[in-house]
């Protein structure tokens, strides 16, 4: 018999998947009918976006998994009609375009390279930039994004401290975990990188407190969600001269509205949400693997905890 498999994460993106979606089940024997719409009393397993409007999971009641095209779960893990385990995006393409995105702001930063960019004819200053080992950089976040970019900087030779909720071994990363963990990171970071989900212990987790614990001129760069950050807290350190810099992926509002501060301020370099994005090949091989897994009888892969919210 074969399963139905209901892909939810939009029209235009069901272009995208189809093809490689329809051939790794195929390479893994299994006979699916992949759909866009059906009864929902029919349907085996949800491919979702939480962008998409799909929000009323009950009638679904053959329905054996949820699997989410993003990383980030916190617009659908808190959704009390979602009884099905729901399964996010881990992909080794997403990870690599988390690392180069963040060492190459880390970079940028470590080098001064604005200073060289944005110079004016006859600017001839030369500083001579420490090297990496002599440059801290911190994590917030040491999970499937964060430890591979402190796995990245670290084999750089950054010095590197990472944050997790819990205790965790890094080799080569000194790691920090739990509230009374977020000092001693936050002293470490020169260049600071906070991916961390969304969840309740983490929205406005840097803030005014938690920035003047920072080094003074440090540098942010956040990839993890908008909501981490206190943007007035930011934008006032950054005009103190706390914090020397940000780049900064993900706002609470998205696109980030033509007359937020955040453009206007030299100090800032906005990307429309671009650190790692979802590429469907590699993808679509995730999600084709997770559901043979289920069909097996095995367990889900990248289940999100309830109770945590990630
Ligand atoms: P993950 O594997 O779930 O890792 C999350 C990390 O955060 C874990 O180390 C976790 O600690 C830590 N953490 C969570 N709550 C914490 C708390 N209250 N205190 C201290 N540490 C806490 O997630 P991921 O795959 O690395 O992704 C991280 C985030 O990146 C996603 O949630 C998403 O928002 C964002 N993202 C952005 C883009 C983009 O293009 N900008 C793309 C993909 C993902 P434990 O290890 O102890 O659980």
């Amino acid at each position: 018999m074969s399963l139905c498999v209901l892909f939810a994460a939009g029209e235009d993106s069901f272009a995208e998947y189809q093809a490689p979606l329809l051939a790794g089940f195929d390479e893994n024997g299994l006979a699916v009918r992949l759909v866009t719409d059906a009864p929902a009393a029919e349907v085996d397993y949800i491919i979702y976006a939480p962008s998409r409007p799909l929000q009323d999971f009950p009638p679904f009641t053959r329905c054996k998994a949820v699997l989410s095209l993003w990383a980030g779960v916190e617009r659908i893990v808190g959704n009390p009609t979602l009884t099905q385990p729901l399964a996010r995006m881990v992909d080794p393409a997403l990870t690599r375009g988390m690392v180069e995105y963040v060492c190459g702001h880390v970079l940028r930063y470590h080098l001064g390279m604005d200073a060289h960019i944005r110079a004016l004819p006859g600017d001839w200053e030369p500083a001579e930039p420490p090297l990496a080992p002599e440059r801290k950089v911190a994590i917030l976040g040491l999970g499937e994004l964060g430890s591979a970019c402190a796995r990245a900087l670290a084999d750089f030779g950054f010095d590197v401290a990472g944050w997790s909720a819990r205790p965790k071994g890094l080799a080569g990363i000194t790691c920090h975990h739990g509230a009374e963990g977020l000092e001693a990171t936050l002293r470490h970071a020169e260049i600071l990188v906070t991916l961390l989900p969304q969840t309740r212990d983490t929205d406005c987790i840097v803030n005014a407190r938690t920035l003047a614990l920072l080094p003074r001129g440090a540098r942010i760069i956040n990839p993890g969600r908008g909501g981490l950050i206190d943007d007035a807290a930011l934008l006032a350190a950054l005009e103190s001269g706390q914090i020397g810099g940000a780049t900064l992926d993900v706002f609470r509002v998205e696109p980030l509205p033509a007359d937020h501060p955040f453009w206007a301020d030299p100090r800032v370099t906005v990307t429309p949400h671009i650190a790692a994005t979802t590429r469907a090949a590699s993808a679509a091989r995730v999600i084709v693997a997770n559901i043979a897994r289920s069909a097996r009888g095995e367990p889900l892969l990248h289940v999100v905890n309830r109770a945590r919210g990630y």
